[in-house]
């Protein structure tokens, strides 16, 4: 069983996890999207102080909110950044012109390593399952816990992810939310990539986009 602390971080109010196990002290950040160099340094601080050992850097998808500090944190504690393949792109240096006319002081070097459908990320004596949820961007993912969902910008609470960029998909995202995120047991905690946290059975009661499901 793991424990998971919230940061919430930079100019789009982005939901960083800090993900560990209590035990072996071994952690997965997920979307460190920080938007300063200090923001950066203070969640290293934290981790330092927390005594974990940063294992993986985990992005749901490649938006440079949930990215940015994916260099920085890589620099300091040698954790290897994983994405899904299909997002790829959207990391590297060639990329940082985006970040910084979005506002990012730092952006990300390209990926170390990719995942995808039923990899298991495992630290200590927890792990994190992937699931291929696109529909926000053709690479977005989500990861599936202990009784939780980290649904990246897929499933928000009372809403979902924009589906407007140019990989963006209506009909993925649906299909991802029916049959990925929403057969989930309705006590699964979701933490979304952005605004509050909730639940499975939250959303499908009150989420007005999920109602044609139900
Ligand atoms: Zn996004
Ligand atoms: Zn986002």
């Amino acid at each position: 069983m793991f424990n998971v602390e919230l940061f919430t971080v930079g100019p789009l109010f982005t939901n960083c996890y800090l993900v560990y196990c209590p035990e072996s002290r071994e952690a997965v950040v997920i979307d460190p999207g920080f938007g300063t160099t200090r923001e950066a340094e203070d969640f290293l601080r934290k981790i330092l102080q927390m005594k974990l050992n940063l294992k993986y850097i985990v992005n749901t998808h490649g938006h440079p909110d949930h990215t940015s500090g994916n260099g920085f944190l890589r620099e300091k504690t040698s954790a290897p950044v994983l994405i899904h393949r299909l997002d790829a792109s959207k990391l590297g240096e060639a990329r940082r012109v985006v970040y910084e006319s979005l506002g990012f002081e730092l952006y990300s070097p390209p990926a170390d390593g990719f995942i995808d459908e039923g990899d298991i990320i495992k630290f200590g004596d927890s792990e994190l399952k992937v699931i291929y949820t696109p529909g926000h961007s053709k690479g977005s993912i989500s990861l599936i816990g202990e009784k939780c969902i980290f649904s990246g910008d897929t499933l928000f609470a009372g809403s979902i992810g924009r589906y407007d960029f140019p990989d963006s998909s209506f009909e993925e995202i649906m299909h991802s939310l029916k049959e990925k995120i929403l057969t989930l047991p309705g006590n699964f905690i979701v933490y979304p990539g952005h605004g509050p946290i909730t639940t499975i059975e939250e959303e499908r009661r009150n989420n007005p986009f999920l109602k044609e499901f139900l």
